[in-house]
């Protein structure tokens, strides 16, 4: 001690000192060299030979302090530092040590210092204000804390947490305790941060220190949300984690487990019974993978062992069912390329088939049972082989499809033409090219054929004379040509450039010829309205020649459209030539007609002018045979006769000709015995007959007496013609007539007819032209038989009038057979019958009439035909002599002739009936129809034709006269 200085009064002081005192080296390591009693009575051990460095005191930290704090065994002791006053002493004095209370606890400085250089934010406050705030404010809110002091805490805390804290507040205040709130706090800058707070209340102070946990709560919201995102997660995945004790054989799970399960009820039961045995059983193997097929779940387990023999399974659980959906919709539309009805192909972009459905296959003639692994295998099919190339050519992400068309030899050897369509595809990474196929063979085939027949049609169009068009008018009226074929130009005189323009129908119609215009419109109007083809024949100017026109035909028919629109389909053509050629025969016609009137006037006037003279012989004829002839005088007139009458029957065969060719000829419907008329016939031929040497039979059927309504006149000259025919032509021979009734019913009778002969028979070739008008079999016959060829045309057209038709069989050297069947209707009406002349009551013994005729021959031959009745008769020479005479004499009957001077019959009869009612016969030689009209219209009694037949004109008169009474 005393080589350090210290005398020993010190020592002394130190020794008996009640409180620490120590001593120790100033140099390093401070080595304890002397410590009083009280030292170590408190520390409780001798503390010589220890160090300060030893004990953890660093004593250049307590260099400048008063006061410093020794730490041993627990506890801390402060102690005063002495520093030695004198330069030779070399030591260091400790003492007024004590035992510091609270072990660990800082200085009032450090803890003063603690306060103000903390990390964390420390304020006191009274209340609700601060009264202190330790420099941490700056850097965590960037306060100064001046700028706090005496501020409320208030206005910086978030107004949303603001409601929380003031109730902690009023809770904490009053109990006097700790407590801890958290809130957002407003920094100078206008931001916010987070921070922790915990707060002491005492009676007075709160004591407050607060840390920034700004960084921690983002940190802390980023994972709460991320948590809130995996479940999310998991739930769509639908993958969720469950946990199995194997000592109670429980699973737990979480909420997307239950999510799962609840979709069916029996998979949590096929979950957990295919698992609880398997998990308590495999715990060795620590993890297990499954998959739960029919379940559709997929598990995987891992084994914790916790302690040693009591772990538990974890596990994670996911519902396949949607994996499973995807897999199995994938293999559907698989399946529905590969078994697509149309030919489809997908090849990766080096030509590798990835699917081709067997259509394709067949089209592409690939062998069913051939692999097709490569397009390039169908280069044998192409005319240039890679042709597959260009289909597969095609940039990934291309928009739309392309269209290739390729010809293809099939392996039957057929030439196809194809359109392929390609497209490419992008499929995670991998790209493709769908290609499907179409036989276009057909098409392009039908285009072609639908081509040459357009180029047919367009070439028949502008071939065909005239031209073609299209005309439509539209809903507004407006009319115009949507086609006119080149033919068009050279009807309407067109060149090709005018053609062109010519759109609208005015062009069309300012060429039309004004005079023709008005019906062009009005057929076309009513084309419109009716929708009826249209016609109309116009002309139109010429231009090859400026004054003229040319004469077109149109013709169109008209069709409605949907839309509204007319569109007339029509032609033009030039018809000038056949107008020309119309005109011509239209002239040629006028004059044919003009000579047909010439002829019949010619054959009237002719067979009038005949019939007089005829008259005039057949009369003479008749009243000298009357006067006794000698044999050659009789045959002498017998030929006469003969030849006369011939020529009377040709010329009312020419008359009844002219009738029917007229059309004047008309079929009356009468009623008549139709056995009776038959008979009459046969009776008036039979002297015929015998003249001819032949055989003349008539054969009828039953039932034939009966009345019919017909023309009683022109069935006898039918019978008449056929008989008279059959005796001219067969010589010492048979004519058999045959009637037979057919058919009766309904009131109608039919009635077969026929004339057959064993005459001379005709010839094949003549039978159709003996009905001809004016046709004999020979020119020369009629020298031989006589006759005009009339008889059998004009026995024709009375049995067609009639509804009927002749037919004919014969046979040259055999004979001939005419047949025919009438439709006659059974009259209810009695028959008139005749009046009986003969032998009737009334006398015409002695008759007394009136002859007026103008021609002095005929009149000599009636007068004698009158006379050799017996009767007395005054003859005047014309009608007004007629009427005069009858004013003051009476006649039993009148003989007028037609044609006569001064007044003619007509005329005369009418005067003549006006007063008295003597009958009158008018002797006519015109047999023409309106004479008959007139003759009965002007009142006569009755008509005999000229030449006139005695026997006839006799029953004629007694027949006027009888019914006169
Ligand atoms: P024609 O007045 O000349 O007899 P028809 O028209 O009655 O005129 O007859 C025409 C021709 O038909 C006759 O000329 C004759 O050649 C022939 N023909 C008519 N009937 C017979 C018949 N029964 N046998 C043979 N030929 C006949």
């Amino acid at each position: 001690m005393q080589e350090r200085g210290i005398n020993s009064t010190f020592k002394k002081i130190i020794y008996e000192s009640s409180e620490m005192v120590f001593l120790a080296d100033d140099t390093y390591p401070y080595n304890i060299f002397y410590a009083n009693e009280s030292f170590e009575e408190f520390i409780g051990e001798s503390l010589k030979e220890r160090n300060l460095v030893g004990l953890g005191l660093d004593i250049n930290a307590y260099i400048f302090k008063e006061e410093l704090i020794l730490t041993h065994g627990d506890k801390d002791y402060s102690f005063r530092l002495e520093l030695p006053q004198e330069s030779s002493s070399n030591y260091f004095l400790f003492y007024k040590g004590k035992e510091v209370k609270t072990h660990g606890l800082p200085g009032k400085r450090e803890i003063q210092q603690f306060f103000k250089n903390g990390l964390d934010l420390i304020a006191i406050g009274q209340h609700d204000f601060l009264t202190y705030l330790n420099a941490a404010v700056k850097p965590i809110l960037g306060y100064e804390p001046a700028e706090l002091m005496n501020t409320s805490l208030c206005p910086y805390l978030h107004e949303e947490d603001l409601e929380k804290i003031r109730s902690f507040w009023k809770s904490k205040r009053k109990q006097d305790e700790l407590g801890f709130f958290e809130s957002r706090v407003k920094c100078k800058d206008g931001s916010y941060k987070y921070l922790e707070f915990s707060v002491q209340f005492t009676a007075e102070y709160f004591y407050l220190i607060g840390r920034d946990k700004t960084e921690f709560y983002s940190e802390s919201v980023k994972t709460k949300r991320l948590n809130q995102l995996r479940k999310k997660g998991s739930e769509l995945a639908r993958v969720a984690t469950w946990s199995f004790d194997p000592e109670s054989s429980s699973f737990e799970y979480d909420a997307v487990a239950n999510l799962i399960f609840e979709k069916q009820e029996d998979l949590k039961v096929n979950f957990e019974n295919s698992f609880s045995e398997k998990l308590t059983d495999k715990r060795s193997e620590k993890k297990l993978e499954f998959e739960l097929l029919e379940s559709e779940l997929g598990v995987v387990a891992e084994y914790h062992d916790a302690i040693q023999g009591t772990g538990f399974w974890l596990g994670v659980l996911s519902d396949l069912s949607e994996k499973k959906n995807i897999e199995r919709s994938g293999e559907l539309l698989k399946n529905i390329l590969l078994s697509s009805p149309d030919p489809m192909l997908v090849a990766r972009p080096g030509g590798e088939i990835y699917l081709c459905n067997e259509e394709a296959k067949k089209l592409l003639g690939v062998e069913e049972n051939r692999e097709f692994e490569h397009l390039s295998d169908l280069n044998v099919l192409f005319e240039e082989s890679d042709e597959w190339k260009d289909w597969i050519d095609i940039p990934a992400n291309e928009e739309g499809s392309r269209r290739f068309s390729t010809l293809l030899i099939s392996n039957l050897g057929k030439q196809l033409t194809l359109e392929v369509a390609a497209k490419s595809l992008q499929e995670k990474e991998e790209s493709f090219v769908v290609l499907s196929f179409r036989n276009i063979s057909e098409k392009v085939t039908l285009e072609k054929t639908l081509e040459e027949s357009s180029d047919f049609l367009m070439n028949l169009t502008e071939q065909v004379p005239g031209g073609l068009y299209q005309l439509v008018l539209d809903q507004n009226g407006k009319m115009s040509f949507s086609f006119l074929s080149r033919g068009i130009a050279s009807v309407l005189g067109l060149t090709q450039t005018e053609i062109e323009k010519f759109e609208d129908i005015s062009g069309a119609i300012s060429r039309v010829h004004p005079n023709d215009l008005p019906q062009v419109i009005m057929t076309s109007v009513a084309s419109a309205r009716k929708g009826e083809p249209w016609q109309c024949q116009f002309r139109v100017k010429d231009n090859s020649d400026s004054e003229g026109y040319r004469w077109v035909l149109g013709a169109a028919r008209p069709q409605a459209l949907e839309n509204g629109d007319m569109v007339w389909y029509g032609y033009l053509t030039d018809i000038s030539q056949q107008k020309e050629f119309e005109s011509k025969l239209d002239e040629a016609r006028r004059t044919a007609e003009k000579a047909s009137q010439i002829k019949s006037d010619f054959l009237s006037m002719i067979s009038h002018e005949l019939r007089t003279p005829l008259n005039a012989i057949s009369g003479s004829v008749y009243s000298l045979l009357q006067e006794n002839p000698n044999t050659s005088q009789k045959s002498a007139l017998n030929t006469i006769n003969f030849a006369v009458e011939n020529l009377i029957i040709m010329i009312n065969d020419l008359l009844d000709f002219q009738k029917i060719e007229a059309g004047k000829l008309t079929i009356e419907k009468a009623p008549f015995n139709l056995r009776n008329l038959v008979e009459q016939v046969m009776k008036g031929l039979s002297f015929h007959a015998r003249d001819s040497k032949n055989d003349l039979q008539l054969h009828l059927s039953e039932g034939l007496d009966m009345r019919v309504n017909g023309d009683k006149t022109r069935l006898s000259q039918i019978m008449n013609n056929l008989i008279t025919n059959a005796l001219k032509f067969t010589h010492e021979g048979n004519v058999d007539v045959s009637i037979k009734l057919l058919d009766l019913k309904n009131g109608r009778a039919k009635v077969y007819f026929e004339v057959k002969d064993t005459g001379i028979g005709i010839a094949p070739e003549n039978q159709t032209k003996i009905f001809n008008d004016f046709d004999q079999v020979k020119p020369t016959f009629s020298t031989k038989y006589g006759g005009t060829g009339l008889g059998l045309s004009i026995t024709r057209k009375l049995l067609n009038l009639m509804g009927s038709t002749i037919a004919l069989e014969s046979e040259v050297g055999k004979g001939s057979r005419f047949f025919f069947e009438l439709e006659l209707e059974v009259s209810d009406q009695e028959v008139q019958v005749e009046k009986p002349v003969i032998g009737s009551t009334q006398d015409f013994s002695k008759l007394h009439l009136l002859m007026a005729e103008d021609n002095d021959v005929n009149a000599l031959v009636l007068g004698k035909i009158i006379k050799k009745w017996g009767y007395t008769f005054d003859r005047v020479g014309d009608g007004a002599q007629a009427v005069e005479i009858l004013k003051d004499h009476q006649y039993d009957c009148i003989l007028m002739d037609i044609q006569m001077p001064v007044m003619d019959g007509f005329e005369a009869t009418q005067e003549i009936k006006k007063n008295i009612d003597t009958p009158v016969i008018a002797l006519t030689a015109a047999a023409k129809l309106e004479i008959m009209e007139k003759i009965e219209e002007c009142g006569f009694d009755g008509f005999v034709a000229k030449p006139i037949d005695a026997a006839e004109l006799l029953k004629k008169i007694k027949e006027v006269i009888s019914e006169k009474n």
